[in-house]
């Protein structure tokens, strides 16, 4: 590893309650290939009552069930909102995944019907119909940017998008944002959010390398990202898309 490229500073939101489904992958998968690259990532590990220690330029929050969402919209909301916010405006990059997703849009009315703030960065809402009727589970594929993303997903709430929202693909299996409109996942500017698990960014290298490069506009927009030998994530992407019935 080569430490002489530039430094991308990466916020890693409440680890400790967002974390389902191998979602800390997501890091690791984006420290190896910045460090593979030349690129220095320094991780910020954000606990339930820290407040974030200045700017970044990439958030990362993964999956939780609804107890460990209400602990972390409180954290976000009361704590973190206006350096989040102000990063994302200011050209930072985000990946949030099911849970984390859902506290990045407006709200999320979880399965006891009580209401959980996000932070508005999505324009979409999450209502979970009540934990009578079935989950949405099993393997996804979506069409994304003319290639596919693969991953897995284990959710209740169902998110609507607003009208100023963009989906982030469109679902070729499996149920996405809601099961209704074929919509998967949110983007704005470069705030990503996504219903896969998986970890998804180790079995989808191409949007591992669009969030790095989304990141680095902002951290080092000169710096030149050197592609890497994949060989291994395309096998692991090809496997996921025959687990589904893809080839
Ligand atoms: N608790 C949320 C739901 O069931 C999110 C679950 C998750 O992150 N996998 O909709």
């Amino acid at each position: 590893m080569t430490t002489s490229g530039p430094v991308l500073r990466i916020a890693y939101l409440y680890p400790d309650l967002m974390n389902l489904y191998a979602d800390r992958g997501n890091v690791t998968c984006l420290e190896r290939r910045c460090a593979w690259r030349g690129v220095t990532p320094k991780v910020q590990r954000l606990e339930w009552n820290d407040r974030l220690a200045g700017t970044s330029d990439l958030y990362v929050i993964g999956g939780g069930q609804d107890r460990q969402q209400q602990l972390a919209s409180e954290g976000l909301t009361t704590r973190n909102a206006d350096q989040i916010l102000s990063d994302l405006g200011d050209g930072a990059a985000m990946l949030a995944v099911c849970g984390g997703y859902q506290l990045m849009a407006h709200r999320y009315r979880a399965a006891d019907g009580s209401e959980l703030a996000g932070l508005g960065v999505f324009d979409a809402e999450t209502l979970h119909p009540g934990s009578d009727v079935p989950r949405c589970i099993g393997n996804v594929v979506c069409d994304w940017k003319g290639s596919r993303l693969v991953g897995f997903e284990n959710h209740g709430g169902r998110t609507y998008l607003g009208s100023t929202s963009v989906p982030l693909a469109q679902v070729v299996r499996g149920h996405g944002n809601n099961s209704e409109d074929g919509t998967e996942g949110a983007v704005a500017g470069s705030a990503i959010g996504t219903y896969l698990h998986g970890s998804v960014l180790p079995k989808n290298p191409h949007l591992a390398d669009h969030i790095i490069r989304s990141a680095l506009a902002r951290a080092a927009p000169d710096f030149n990202l050197a592609p890497l030998d994949d060989a291994d994530e395309w096998a692991a992407h090809r496997a996921a898309l025959r687990v589904a019935g893809l080839r």
